[in-house]
């Protein structure tokens, strides 16, 4: 099964997509989580984005396009993934219907996180991840049990360059004009089923029940 998790950041799709690997047995691939990854580990690919995402910007297509042609053919894609923060731009969209169709294959289902932007900034500013599992917590709504530290793998917890103030804006703006007009392509293509974003839980069951029976 292939999923698309579409929606504006912080709208819960990480959280979501963690427990729906675990449920589906099939792999997230998260565009962030893998150059976020890069610039920790100071590859050549994370040289190259790290001054775009510490101002919000997207990383240019070609990038990303390399990034997901090499993931999606490792053997743990074989029976699916779920697309997390992918694709951002209708170039990226077209992009992986041309990869899809190479492969003779298509995306199943894309679940759009419906949510007001006053309730993201709020959680954005609010929120610290995993620096070894990239689980994500809020110090508001879902606080780890010992501060500063994950509690499913000790890790430590930090905030995200682009989760402070100023960057938070321009990511929201970015994702208005770039990602945004997403909707509307796969609304038109029959296939895009929206989700109220407003409780992860509840998100998460929302999208159980769509799926219910369909699970491989
Ligand atoms: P995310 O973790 O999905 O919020 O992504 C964090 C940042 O990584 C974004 O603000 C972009 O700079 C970059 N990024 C992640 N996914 C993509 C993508 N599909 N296309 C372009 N840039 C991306």
């Amino acid at each position: 099964m292939k999923i698309i998790l579409l929606g504006p950041p912080g709208s819960g799709k990480g959280t979501v997509a963690k427990k729906m690997q675990i449920e589906l047995g099939i792999p997230v691939i998260s565009t962030g989580v893998i150059l976020r990854e890069a610039i920790d580990g100071n590859t050549e690919l994370g040289k190259k984005v790290k001054s775009i995402m510490s101002k919000g910007e997207l990383v240019p297509d070609y990038l990303i396009m390399k990034i997901i042609r090499e993931r999606v053919e490792q053997k743990d894609c074989k029976n699916g993934y779920i697309f997390d923060g992918f694709p951002r731009n209708i170039e990226q969209a077209r992009s992986l219907e041309k990869l899809n169709s190479e492969h003779s294959e298509q995306i199943d289902y894309i679940f759009y996180f419906e949510i007001p932007f006053s309730e993201i900034i709020q959680r954005l500013s609010s929120r610290r991840v995993c620096k070894k599992c990239s689980t994500n917590y809020n110090l508001l709504f879902k606080p780890p049990r010992e501060k500063d530290i994950c509690d499913l793998c000790g890790g430590d917890l930090y905030q995200r360059e682009d989760d402070k103030a100023e960057t938070v804006k321009n990511r929201l703006k970015v994702y208005e004009k770039q990602t945004l007009p997403l909707k509307n392509f796969y609304k038109e293509k029959e296939v895009l089923i929206t989700v109220d974003a407003n409780s992860s839980k509840n998100a998460f069951l929302e999208i159980l029940k769509k799926l219910e029976g369909k699970k491989r």
